[in-house]
């Protein structure tokens, strides 16, 4: 059988199983995105076995970078049994893409060269931490990241008849907006790029429009990262006009507990915002509204289609439970570039429940949202800390506007260096006292503190991120 007949099998098999929803678009009243969410765990488990079974074969057989990688380390991918084996393959990270792009370009060993006449596109990272690189799917294996994002969005509350904005940019081999198409596509949702270059040049415009289709379709919905979804709502407020989003996803960051009352009190359609985390690589975890309304961080994890594990950093080993690690990612139906045992180099905490969720749902849940790079990891005074740490607090510090940066300027610093945004006028001598106590006491470390006006910090390019890093460390 021809190479791309035996991957479009594998597709057809998922439809037939139900892992890959085919009758679409879904009826505004039902419960998930897709019926297998709520399968008997013996069913979500037999599946997982069997689609990572499938994979790991067929990346030893079909792509040279895992045949050398596994024979090298002298397993037998064929004793894979199922999610419990999956230990005993090596973890491989990015620098080991990179390299191997270099060696074998352009799209290194990894591709499955007999389906490279079927990979439609080319996506690419941004390239912000080293040359970017590449991300090749088939349109058949596409429709199951569709999948993994429709049982996202659904879950935060976007359903037929409504509309989808999109606000990310397209540019450079940019995955997210043909995600959003396909989400939009496959749960009847009408779709308008407004994109970010739309919307800056003149924001009141843009928010007329917005609230037009907010008129003729509901839910209104969108994506985009907290801090953009901040700014549109006070661009709102800003015009005396309500806010018309039903459903506002946070994207590219998760929402702290300070944050979402923040988006609660600008977009005042909404009841929750379910945190969502995703990256190129086709990882989608995703809140439910029972946990988003009882402030928990529980992500739902598609366990059918993907593998999460968390492991002890520069090793293959997992962590034991409630220990903090780094994220593993394993897809069970890239076909064209197989991803089985990558390590993600993100922060995540070993914690998780297969109970049934007051949702439903009965995929596993990780129980601890805990976001952050390795490479952000940080020191004062021996202690360890993450961005994401300090973030939190800030979230708790009246008139933050939760835009800040770290400075760091060595590996094991004798006080913190944060420069935060504040509404409040400055100087404020009193203010400033009280910040700082309150970081302080939070972190447990000695900070130096410099307040600025809110708008001061500059953000990247496209303007919807913030450089929240200043890394200054010696190499
Ligand atoms: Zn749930």
């Amino acid at each position: 059988m021809a190479t791309i007949d035996e991957a479009r099998q594998n597709i057809k098999e998922l439809e037939e199983e139900g892992s890959l929803r085919a009758n679409l678009p879904p009826k505004a009243n039902e419960k998930f995105y897709n019926p297998i969410e709520g399968a008997p765990r013996e069913k979500l488990e037999q599946l997982r076995d069997k689609h990572l079974r499938h994979i790991v074969r067929w990346a030893y057989e079909k792509s040279k970078f895992y045949k050398k990688l596994w024979d090298g380390a002298g397993v037998n991918p064929y004793e894979i049994k199922g999610y419990d084996d999956l230990e005993k393959l090596p973890v491989w990270r990015k620098d080991q893409q990179r390299k191997d792009e270099a060696e074998f370009p352009p799209f290194g060993s990894r591709a499955v060269k007999e389906l490279m006449p079927d990979v439609p596109r080319l996506y690419r990272s941004t390239g912000t931490s080293g040359n970017p690189t590449s991300y090749l799917w088939t349109a058949d294996d596409f429709k199951v990241i569709g999948e993994t994002l429709c049982r996202e969005f659904w879950s935060g509350g976007c359903r037929p008849g409504g509309a989808f904005i999109d606000f990310f940019p397209k540019a450079k081999g940019q995955i997210v907006p043909d995600w959003m198409e396909r989400v939009a596509e496959n749960i009847g949702l009408f779709y308008y790029a407004e994109e970010i270059f739309g919307y800056l040049p003149d924001p009141e415009a843009s928010a007329r429009t917005q609230i037009e289709l907010g008129k003729f379709y509901t839910p209104l919905c969108t994506m985009m990262t907290p801090e953009f979804l901040m700014t549109l709502g006070r661009q709102f407020e800003k015009m005396g006009e309500e806010a018309p989003y039903d459903v506002a996803l946070p994207g590219g960051m998760p929402l702290t507990p300070k944050g979402a009352r923040e988006l609660l009190a600008l977009f005042k359609k909404p009841k929750y915002f379910v945190n969502i985390m995703s990256s190129n690589d086709g990882v989608v975890l995703y809140g439910c509204q029972p946990a988003s309304e009882h402030g928990r961080e529980d992500l739902h994890e598609s366990e059918d289609l993907y593998a999460i594990e968390v492991v002890k950093p520069g090793s293959s080993k997992r962590c034991s439970m409630g220990e903090r690690g780094e994220l593993v990612f394993t897809t069970f139906f890239n076909h064209a570039a197989p991803l089985i045992r990558f390590g993600m180099e993100d922060v995540f905490e070993n914690s998780y429940s297969t109970e049934i969720c007051e949702c439903g749902r009965t995929n596993k849940r990780w129980s601890k949202l805990c976001p952050g790079r390795l490479k952000d990891i940080f020191k004062v005074k021996g202690k360890e800390l993450l961005p994401w740490d300090v973030e939190v607090v800030v979230g708790d510090i009246p008139d933050a506007t939760l835009v800040y940066q770290l400075i760091l300027d060595s590996w094991d610093m004798d006080k913190l260096k944060l420069r935060m945004e504040t509404l409040r006028k400055l100087p404020d001598l009193e203010y400033e006292k009280e910040v700082k106590t309150i970081l302080e006491t939070r972190l447990d470390v000695p900070i130096e503190l410099e307040l600025v006006a809110a708008g001061t910090i500059p953000t990247q390019a496209g303007g919807y991120k913030t450089v929240k890093v200043v890394d200054n460390r010696p190499k």
